[in-house]
């Protein structure tokens, strides 16, 4: 749950503890730090919620801090206490009272009383967790996943980076050469579209509008409620109502324009090939349907480039290289490279003549 908007302090109450040496049950933690029967020091690990039937209020309630438990004699003390109340033993050194986890409930229900807690079961438990008998805390399990899921992510890497960086040497000739040059097409052309009306483009025509949401404001109508109860660790605990507002979403209109504007749209690319140095490379004959027409024709850019072909042995390699260096590449030349291990592609960024 998000953190709440509103919150509003309900009192301060006794929480209630358990004796286990005469099995009296629900005694208050703050009244009685000793129990009325049988006279033996609570123990604070038996402490917990009450019912809201059994519920004492603490008048005038100042918070000191969580109870410290006393090394000799286990017997909580306030956190302010130099000396144990039972055992005399200095509290230099102490460590405080682990509290509950707190209690929440919905505004119209009612709490029950915490189960009784199990002393010797908490100790045992946490005997077995500090031994690594039982995980340490709830995540354990699947901590084990997430390892194995690191694990398999860092083989994933390991085996990229080698497919990149592992290459060899090699060494061709020259035997052949390859160029393109192409030059995109574009025609005039009615385009639909549609936007919000207040940013319509200029030369919008054919235009309808219509009604559409365009955004949501959120209005507050409400709040819901719960009720936490907090272990203060000193033998009480506080209760609180925490409330969030409800809103409601309320759709905001405007008006949409659908239009159509007139665009240069690409349609269609004309090319022009070669295969040797000496079919020198020229740009495609455009035939073009120019003016400002639909259907009209413009050029939209062109790109060209250029391939030498490598062989060594049996083995061909293809390279995609500047013009200038495509240019000087004669039929026949001697050339170092590396190739990747893995793929057997060539790194054509590497290429030195031979010697
Ligand atoms: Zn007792
Ligand atoms: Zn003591």
């Amino acid at each position: 749950m998000s953190e709440p908007d509103r919150i509003e302090n309900l009192g301060t109450y006794e929480m209630i503890w358990d004796c286990k040496f005469c099995g009296t049950q629900s005694l208050p933690a703050k009244t009685h730090k000793f129990c009325p029967n049988c006279g033996a020091a609570q123990d604070a690990r038996s402490r917990r919620f009450p019912s809201d039937d059994e519920k004492k209020a603490v008048e005038n309630y100042v918070s000191q801090g969580a109870d410290l438990i006393c090394p000799a004699c286990s017997t909580p003390n306030a956190a302010t206490a130099k000396f144990c109340q039972q055992c005399g033993a200095p509290m230099e050194g102490a460590q405080k009272v682990e509290t509950l986890h707190s209690q929440v409930r919905d505004q119209d229900e009612k709490f029950q009383a915490s189960e009784v807690r199990s002393v010797d079961n908490v100790a045992y438990e946490k005997d077995l967790r500090a031994a690594g008998v039982l995980p340490n805390a709830a995540a354990g399990g699947s901590k084990t996943g997430l390892y194995v899921l690191i694990g398999i992510g860092a083989l994933a890497i390991i085996a990229i980076l080698v497919a990149i960086f592992w290459r060899k040497d090699a060494s061709a000739v020259v035997a052949g050469h390859e160029w393109e040059r192409s030059i995109d097409i574009q025609t005039l052309s009615a385009v639909p579209g549609g936007t919000w009306c207040d940013s319509m483009p200029f030369d919008a025509y054919n235009i309808s509008r219509s009604r559409e949401q365009r955004s949501s404001r959120s209005i507050p109508v409400g709040e819901e409620c719960g009720v936490r109860r907090i272990d203060n660790g000193d033998g009480t605990f506080s209760e609180r109502r925490e409330c969030q507002t409800v809103y409601e979403e309320e759709p905001i209109y405007d008006d949409y324009c659908s239009f159509v504007t007139n665009q240069w749209v690409y349609a269609r690319s004309v090319e022009q090939m070669g295969e040797s140095l000496t079919d020198a490379p020229r740009w495609p004959l455009l035939q073009l349907n120019s003016g400002t027409c639909l259907g009209c024709e413009r050029e939209g850019g062109r790109s060209e480039s250029y391939a030498i072909t490598l062989q060594a042995g049996d083995k061909t390699y293809t390279c995609q290289v500047p013009y200038a260096f495509w240019e000087q590449a004669d039929v026949g030349s001697a050339w170092n490279f590396k190739v990747s291990v893995i793929t057997g592609r060539p790194d054509c960024g590497s290429l030195e003549p031979t010697g």
